[in-house]
Parts: C-alpha cells; structure tokens; sequence
C-alpha cells in the first residue's frame, strides 16, 4: 500500500509534536550525561559510599522527572587508578536506564 502524502491534519501536527518531544528528552538526556555524575569522568564526589545509593535515588529521571529505582551498584576501577561507583538507576516511570557515578573522596578505608 502506497503512504498517503502528508497532509497538515492536527493528526500529522501531534506526530511532528511527539518527535519534537523526542528529541528534546534525548537532548535532556545528553544533558544529564554532560553533569556531574553522567560519567566516571565527571563522577560526584562524596565523603562516604554510604550515601550513594540515596544521593543517586534523591536525582529525578532527566526525561520525564520520575522517580529512580536501584538495578545495581558496582564499585567499579578507572584506569586511572581511581575508584569510583556506577549505579545503575531504571525511572519508575518511563523506565528509561542510566547510571550514575560517584567518586569517594575522604574516607581512604572505603
Ligand atoms: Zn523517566
């Protein structure tokens, strides 16, 4: 079957809306790699490992503002030599995964 030449109905305007839409939670989700903590590069600092399972849960879902749930929390060592950790995170709400990454700083025992 042949595609029907588009036409301007409000119909084609809700697709163009939602591929808007789209682009713009990829571009908040580039966002929210560019910040501190999307990346082991750019990892957040923290005294304690104890708080980074509830400092990465207290961050929303960069897409659509939801609430996290924990898949993993890895301890994890950059070539570096530094040692970080990558939690991985899934929204509650739209279910879209991402980790976020911690460097502990301070306590050298950790
Ligand atoms: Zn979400």
């Amino acid at each position: 079957m042949k595609r029907k030449p588009r036409v301007s109905s409000d119909r084609s305007q809700r697709r163009a809306l939602s591929r808007v839409d789209e682009k713009a939670l990829d571009a908040r989700e580039r966002l929210f790699a560019l910040e501190r903590g999307g990346s082991a590069e750019r990892a957040l600092e923290v005294v304690s490992a104890s708080v980074v399972e509830t400092h990465a849960l207290s961050l929303p879902c960069p897409r659509c503002g939801g609430p996290h749930q924990l898949i993993e929390h890895a301890a994890r060592t950059l070539g570096s030599g530094a040692r970080v950790r990558d939690v991985r995170l899934r929204c509650r709400q739209c279910g879209s995964e991402r980790s976020v990454w911690f460097r502990i700083v301070g306590d050298t025992l950790q």
